[in-house]
């Protein structure tokens, strides 16, 4: 399989993809060895988990400059998503042991009652590109320190990483009979699905979800989906400072080149602050730099993938043809690599793809909206519900929209962050299930209940 630069449109790399073989044997080995993790102490595990941590503070140069040579993801933001992953990490590491330990209900009395947190066993991590070190952190990690065995599948589009990922665990001493990589693009991930495994963990398209889901029903095994969004961003008219909010704004949309699945998608401002807001927006937008991901100065790189390009000029194409305006960019940018211009579009509305299809990438339509319930009611217009954010000097009337909004998640005056300590959820076509808190320690093990009579 080869690796391509997408700045550059070069091959990078070749690797061997799996084998429908190599992924039974992987499997095997897998199961061979996971009782054997089981029966680790969590501390043991934690110690191994604790090397992979520093592992990737001590390795970062090479590790950041692969995550960018193979995904487009401007430098600095490689560096910080292996920041951010040793933050959620360090979560991990700080709270795993509370949330596995034992618990006793039922401490007197003829019939004593504890709970015991086991491991599911082996479970498939069929991962994205987007952010490979954080969304597989999520999974790989918690279901490491629970005890049990991984096998996971980078994205086609992050196998290197995958691959960095695989040799710092070992070298951090989780064996190879416990973890495991799969390489390879879709056909890969169906094999894990045909395999006789404990729990399926993905992240990625709605549409490969429901097909995940509906393949491995009928196992009754956890399946956990997160998946993509359309998320809205709202703005009020009391807002005191419309360039910072059209600041924020702006880095959610074009943060990871707009490839991020909580990334702002769609804005509506209201009446009284629309004009200000979309001229702040514009200005700004046109002064972001769009270039060579390796340099420093770089906000904005190519698209990872390059099908993405005609998929985003389609909406913008879409949309113009149903009366929108493009302010500013919305052009593939004249030079190798799949790179567009970060777009603005006002009088935009709900007919057109761009407002209700998930884009990803660094192109947003901007809304004007009369009050708070005609923005409850376009924010809600969708079929997904990752995120919302609402920008409001008053939390009184943001949570008041915020608690009309069917999302896992809700921000008042930020937006397009995901934080250690709180399940990370989507609701509808968002997914299934939840990563992150102490909810996404439990979500890889499962309780067995004693009933004990002395
Ligand atoms: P994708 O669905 O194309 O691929 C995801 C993974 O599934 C890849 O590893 C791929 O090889 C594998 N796959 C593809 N077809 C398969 C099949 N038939 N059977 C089994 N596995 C298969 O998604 P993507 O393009 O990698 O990721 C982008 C999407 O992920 C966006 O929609 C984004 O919003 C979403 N996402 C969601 C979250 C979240 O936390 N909710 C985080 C990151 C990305």
């Amino acid at each position: 399989m080869q690796i391509i630069n997408p700045a550059s449109e070069e091959v990078i790399a070749e690797v061997t993809e799996d084998t429908q073989e190599t992924v039974k044997e992987k499997y095997e080995l897998v199961r061979a060895g996971q009782a054997a993790w089981a029966a680790r102490t969590v501390e043991e595990r934690l110690a191994c988990i604790g090397k992979f941590y520093a592992a990737l503070e001590e390795e970062k140069k090479v590790l950041a400059e692969t995550l960018t040579s193979e995904s487009g993801k401007p430098l600095q933001q490689s560096y910080n998503e292996l920041n951010g992953a040793r933050g959620r990490i360090k979560f991990f590491l700080d709270n795993t042991a509370r949330w596995l330990a034992e618990e006793w209900i039922v401490t007197e009395g003829a019939t004593r009652e504890k709970i015991v947190y086991e491991p599911l066993g082996i479970i498939a991590n069929i991962s994205a590109w987007n952010y490979p070190y954080l969304v597989g952190v999520n999974v790989f990690i918690p279901a490491l320190l629970g005890g049990n065995g991984v096998l996971y599948k980078p994205s086609e589009y992050a196998t290197l990483t995958g691959l960095h990922i695989q040799r710092l665990l070992y070298k951090s001493g989780v064996p190879e009979e416990v973890f495991a990589v799969v390489v390879g693009k879709g056909t890969a991930g169906e094999w894990l699905l045909q395999l006789p495994l404990d729990g399926y963990f993905f992240t990625g398209s709605y549409r490969t979800g429901r097909f995940i889901a509906e393949r491995v029903a009928g196992k009754m095994v956890p399946c956990q989906l997160e998946l993509g969004g359309k998320d809205p961003l709202y703005v009020m008219d009391d807002v005191s400072n419309i360039e910072a909010v059209a600041a924020a704004a702006l880095e959610g949309v074009v943060y990871n080149n707009g490839q991020s699945c909580c990334a702002v998608e769609r804005i509506y401002v209201q009446e009284g602050v629309y004009d200000a807001f979309v001229l702040s927006y514009t200005e700004q937008a046109r002064r972001l730099v769009v270039g060579d991901p390796m340099e420093g100065t770089t906000e904005v790189g190519p698209l990872t993938r390059s099908g993405q390009l005609e998929f985003l000029l389609g909406q913008i194409d879409d949309a113009v043809a149903k009366g929108a305006k493009v302010l500013f960019g919305g052009h593939r940018v004249d030079r190798r690599g799949y790179f567009i211009e970060p777009a603005v579009l006002v009088d935009v509305d709900h007919r057109m793809k761009l407002m209700t299809e998930e884009s990803f990438g660094p192109v947003v339509g901007i809304q004007r909206v009369k009050d708070d319930a005609e923005a409850v009611a376009l924010m809600g217009d969708t079929e997904y519900g990752l995120t919302a954010a609402v920008y409001s000097k008053s939390f009184e009337r943001a949570e008041q929209v915020m608690r009309q909004l069917n999302t896992g998640t809700v921000y008042w005056n930020c937006c397009d962050r995901v934080s250690a300590a709180l399940p990370w959820s989507g609701r509808k076509h968002s997914g299934l299930g939840m990563t992150l808190s102490y909810q996404g320690i439990r979500a890889f093990v499962q309780p067995k209940a004693y009933h004990i009579r002395p």
